[in-house]
């Protein structure tokens, strides 16, 4: 297969991050016979220095015209002071509104070599752990009607609205049960219908979509102040979870932090086409840029979502994930998953040595 992969590398340690993803791409198109071609693109503050903006029209045009995005990270101290419509965030921001993308899908995995990572009890992680979140991730709380006003009596007030509609929740419901049909075929679905209406909304339309449309796949609810304490007590039981933009929002980094470290966990993000956005969950860490000391396997394992949910390239995700469990095995660590008895090498190095496992 031809695939055309936007590079966005983004700031601080993107560039080495991205880098190091590429690499293991390459390994990949050669070991299945693909033409991978990249193409580098400006977007947060490297765009905000060459162009004075953080997505120019150039960057958008040609993501939307390429068959996927591989995003590093933008930001940094550099560009902090800026007006709030200038700053690097906005790229990111920008780049998902103008490619459609409501779905954001987190694996918060744990690695077996990594097992001593989690700082949850080891009889619980002992099983293995991998807990999917599907967050919607354009509707809800954070984008509907808010205010602020002031009342004689209790003081200022301010408000937010969570709004949802059918249609946002079928299509993120249909995007958990593709995926829910290529793993264990169950969705937890988290909502808090026992108190809000948009909930109940939520519980109602998850069942009547997934029932007509993917009756192979089972869904269970569960409200989301139970889920908090269910993904630390028991997290072996979640396979697919599926959530509003809020409680997506706290429950992906509560399931990241059971499995230990930043620098491992990716995130994609789709809309309605195959063309996503794949990054780490992680930022630009600027604290250790230009190093060569970043852990790029969260950039690696998005490459490898990219290759599995955007190209239906089951077989070469299964060999990325493979080729990380190996370099891990073996005992290779980058600085932020050094332990004891293990041994220490850089980004570059932790990318090759992964490219060459493929
Ligand atoms: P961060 O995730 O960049 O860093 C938090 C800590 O984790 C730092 O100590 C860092 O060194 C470490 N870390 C992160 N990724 C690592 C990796 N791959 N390997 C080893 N260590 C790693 O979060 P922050 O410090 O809060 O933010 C730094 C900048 O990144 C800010 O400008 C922020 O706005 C931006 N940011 C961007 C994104 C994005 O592009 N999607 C996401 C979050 C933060």
């Amino acid at each position: 297969m031809n695939k055309h992969i936007a590079v966005l590398a983004g700031d601080g340690i993107g560039p080495e991050i991205t880098a190091g993803a590429v690499e293991v791409l390459r390994a990949v198109a050669d070991r299945f016979s693909h033409t991978f071609t990249f193409e580098p693109l400006l977007m947060g503050g490297c765009a905000i220095d060459a162009c004075g903006e953080p997505l120019p029209a150039h960057t958008v045009e040609r993501c939307l015209s390429s068959d996927s995005v591989l995003l590093g990270a933008v930001g940094g101290p550099k560009w902090d002071t800026l007006p709030g419509d200038k700053r690097p965030e906005k790229g990111l921001l920008g780049i998902r509104k103008a490619m459609g993308l409501y779905s954001n899908i987190r694996p918060a995995k744990l690695w077996k070599a990594l097992a001593d990572a989690s700082p949850l009890r080891r009889e619980l992680v002992a099983g293995g752990v991998e807990i999917v979140v599907v967050r919607e991730l354009t509707g809800g709380i954070y984008f509907g009607e808010r205010g602020k006003g002031s009342d004689a009596v209790m003081g200022e007030t301010a408000w937010d609205t969570e709004k949802y509609s059918e249609r946002e929740i079928e299509r993120i419901t249909r995007i958990a049960c593709e995926l829910a049909r290529r793993r264990s075929g169950r969705i937890i679905s988290v909502d808090k219908a026992n108190v809000l209406e948009s909930s109940r909304l939520w519980r109602k339309t998850v069942h009547a979509y997934a029932g007509k449309y993917y009756p192979d796949v089972t869904v269970t609810d569960m409200l989301v102040d139970n889920a908090a304490m269910q993904i630390v007590k028991d997290p072996a039981q979640f396979d697919v979870l599926l959530t509003s933009n809020l409680f997506g929002d706290i429950l992906s980094d509560e399931a990241a932090q059971v499995t230990g470290s930043i620098g491992m966990l990716a995130s994609s993000s789709l809309g309605d086409t195959t063309c996503g956005l794949y990054e780490p969950i992680h930022g630009s860490a600027p604290d250790i840029a230009g190093r060569d000391i970043a852990n790029p396997i969260a950039t690696i394992l998005a490459a490898a979502m990219m290759l599995r949910d955007s190209f239906g390239m089951q077989k070469e995700y299964a060999a990325v994930e493979h080729a990380v469990e190996e370099t891990l095995a073996e005992g290779w660590r980058t600085a932020d998953i050094f332990s004891e008895g293990t041994k220490q090498i850089g980004c570059r190095e932790m990318a090759r040595r992964i490219a060459e496992h493929i």
